[in-house]
């Protein structure tokens, strides 16, 4: 069976209403959102490539590829492996030429097996406390590590494999953030020596397929790190994408520009988060259109305050009274 027909006989199983769009595309009933007023909704807006299995939907902006969508619809991933891991692999292989992975280096050779992520599914209960919905968590795949007493966060590569493991101790381990290297042993995999950050831009690989079905992204939001992700997602804007620190690498920056949205930067508000907005605002003020997003009055003069200390609504109203970088920086 060709990848067409594999990936066509996937939406067969799990969608309603399937239809061919084009040779290459199908289109179906969502499976992630319901209508504004509880209804279900009976309009096809999800379309899915049968070359390479990214989605999107037209009317939710939900949006991933065949392993995010068989996690979405509540697969688990026993089954996942059981059924479909060989589509997938077909599937990624076939993904957009746009993102040649030859130059720069946006992928990982030898990912992590998807099984790990099984050893750390426990909810972490302090970002339950911190609001974080267990839907948000789910969707980020965050979870717990009880050998390392670390809340754990996958990061993915742009084509959605798993390239590294990042625990944060809950009991003031040092470093607070840590990329796993040593730990995987204890888990009968090999140690991982060479983490190699430079291509990882984290929720890149949901917010890219957006790309391939042509339907401009309108916002790129981007962040410092996990928590300050998640927040702005569950405030409800889906397209942002966490740096894992203040420093813009040459690949986060050539993915950055192939999203072709305008690009908000909200790093933190304390002196390195201003001076890597300053940086990442040099890089790539040439190169698209770009805002900064700064702090309510509240919170201007807190230097600890992070975009995860503002109220969903908050995040709303300084997105869109967002100034542009060049007005940001001349007001510096
Ligand atoms: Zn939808």
């Amino acid at each position: 069976m060709g990848i067409s027909n594999e990936i066509y006989s996937i939406a067969q199983t799990y969608l309603r209403k399937v239809r061919p769009s084009g040779p290459e595309n199908v289109m179906a009933i969502c499976p992630f959102h319901v209508k504004a007023d509880g209804s279900p909704e009976q309009h096809p807006s999800f379309a899915m490539s049968l070359v390479n299995g990214l989605w999107f939907c037209h009317a939710c902006q939900e949006k991933g590829n065949l392993y995010t969508f068989l996690t979405g619809i509540g697969l688990t991933r026993d089954q996942i492996d059981l059924h479909h891991s060989l589509t997938i692999e077909s599937a990624r292989k076939n993904l957009p030429a746009a993102f040649d992975p030859a130059k720069p280096k946006v992928y990982t050779d030898s990912p992590i097996p998807e099984s790990l992520l099984g050893v750390f599914d426990y909810c972490p209960l302090d970002l339950l406390r911190d609001g974080y919905t267990e839907q948000t968590l789910k969707r980020f795949e965050v979870g717990f590590d009880m050998t390392h007493y670390r809340v754990t966060y996958p990061v993915r590569d742009l084509t959605g494999q798993l390239m590294a493991i990042s625990g944060r101790s809950v009991v003031n381990a040092y470093p607070k953030y840590k990329i796993y290297d040593k730990e995987y042993p204890c888990w009968g995999l090999p140690a991982r020596e060479m983490w190699d950050k430079k291509g990882a831009l984290w929720n890149a690989h949901t917010v890219y397929p957006e790309l391939f079905f042509q339907s401009r992204p309108e916002t790129l939001v981007v962040v410092e790190g996990f928590k300050a992700c998640m927040w702005v997602w569950q405030a409800g804007i889906k397209n942002v994408v966490a740096l894992l620190g203040t420093y813009l690498s040459n690949e986060q920056r050539w993915i950055i520009e192939r999203m072709g949205a305008p690009v908000y930067l909200f790093l933190d508000n304390n002196w390195p988060g201003v001076k890597g907005t300053h940086k990442c605002g040099e890089q790539l003020r040439n190169s698209t259109r770009l805002f900064v997003i700064e702090y309510p009055d509240r919170l201007r003069d807190d230097e600890d305050a992070q975009p995860d200390n503002l109220t969903p609504e908050e995040i709303w109203e300084q997105k869109n009274r967002a100034i542009s970088y060049f007005d940001w920086k001349t007001a510096a």
